[in-house]
């Protein structure tokens, strides 16, 4: 910097290229009736005794996690893929956008921003999705969770990560990010300001008009 300051956020203001990070489930996008559909036909396929509500009603980490309790070893794998050929050819119908979602993609694209889409979520079923749900993002990469997904945030120097889970948080902070958590997923208001987010906004309907403030403060 030269200044002497240090930072311990990323500097912006109207001068600086706008970055901000976006996760996919439940931040930009609801994709449980898909799930839902297709870890019934999973089950229906394979026997087991998935329990669909539960998965759905924690999403965010990656596939494989969430089927660890009902599969093992190459069972799980296979099980994986035949779970993304089942969700692959719904994903068009059955997903749906969150509230707010596409007008938050819009006020960055608005300031001049780059979007960035950062999820666990396999990377090909990650662009149908927001296809699905007519966000346009400049970059979007799977197979990333938790720090994984701060190393990316990181390389694109994004300045805002905004995610509905804990594994966001952590994520923001890996990349240098602001943690701006948004509480439409399992987590509440109360979890994610305890992980250590920055900004704790109900949905992203209140996102543009943050976003708005945030520019014009021009300083952390
Ligand atoms: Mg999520």
């Amino acid at each position: 910097m030269g200044d002497g300051l240090s930072y311990t956020r990323p500097v912006h203001g109207a001068s600086t290229p706008l970055v901000v990070g976006f996760d996919l489930d439940m931040t930009l996008i609801d994709p449980r009736r898909g799930v839902r559909s297709a870890l019934r036909a999973l089950a229906q396929e394979t026997g087991a005794a998935i329990d669909v509500e539960l998965v759905v009603s924690t999403l965010g980490p990656p596939l494989e996690t969430a089927l660890s309790p009902w599969f093992d070893g190459d069972a799980l794998d296979r099980a994986c893929w035949r779970y993304r050929d089942l969700h692959g050819a719904i994903l068009l119908e059955q997903t749906d956008p969150m509230p707010g979602a596409v007008e938050a993609v819009r006020a960055v694209s608005k300031l001049g921003g780059t979007v960035i889409v950062v999820t666990a979520k396999y990377e090909p079923h990650a662009r149908t999705s927001l296809v699905a749900v007519g966000i346009e993002a400049d970059v979007v990469v799977g197979w990333k969770y938790g720090p994984a997904k701060g190393e990316v945030l990181r390389d694109h120097a994004a300045q805002v990560y905004v995610g509905d889970h804990p594994a966001d948080v952590i994520a923001a902070q890996v990349g240098g990010s602001l943690s701006v958590a948004v509480a439409t997923g399992e987590a509440t208001p109360s979890a994610l300001r305890a992980a250590g987010a920055d900004v704790v906004l109900s949905s992203l309907l209140a996102f543009p008009a943050w976003l708005e403030n945030w520019r014009a403060s021009g300083s952390t």
